[in-house]
């Protein structure tokens, strides 16, 4: 399998509780290498155009609101298969169903405030690692 990069974000729930380096453990166990990190508060309008995906789901005022609560660690990891190992340490996106020792299944508090997000294809992680990174940021 190939080397590829991910965008994962430490949302404003973890952020709030001091997680963020308890999850980077769990990403660095599982072989996953932060290549890129800074923690920064995201604006409406940014948080707006990053899921504007979700725009027509009835949670997405909701979700753009949580998202902007608090700062958030933004970060590029990198490793083999890094786009579906970092979704597999992730859980599933309502905690409830996420496998046990997941980033969600410990630490989510909502199927909303899910602690982490991470791209799900190689064409949206491409698009999210340059919504947030210039090339030079990138530090393998
Ligand atoms: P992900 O890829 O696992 O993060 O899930 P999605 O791309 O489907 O959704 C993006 C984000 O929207 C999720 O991580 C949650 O924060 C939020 N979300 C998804 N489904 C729901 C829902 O049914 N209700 C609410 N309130 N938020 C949701
Ligand atoms: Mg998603």
């Amino acid at each position: 399998m190939a080397t590829e990069r991910t965008l994962s974000i430490i949302k404003p729930d973890a952020t709030r509780r001091n997680l963020t380096g308890r999850i980077n453990a769990l990403f660095e166990e599982a072989g996953l290498r932060i290549v890129a990190q800074k923690r920064i508060r995201l604006s409406d309008l940014q948080a707006g155009a990053f899921y504007e995906v979700h725009k027509e789901r009835p949670f997405y005022a909701s979700l753009v609101s949580s998202m902007t609560a608090g700062p958030v660690v933004v970060q590029v990891l990198e490793g083999e298969g890094a786009i579906l190992k970092n979704r597999s340490v992730m859980g599933a996106t309502d905690p409830k169903k996420a496998e046990p020792n997941t980033v969600r299944a410990q630490f989510a508090e909502s199927i909303e405030a899910n602690s982490v997000h991470g791209s799900d294809s190689p064409e949206n992680a491409a698009a999210e690692i340059a919504f947030f990174f210039a090339g030079t940021e990138i530090l393998p």
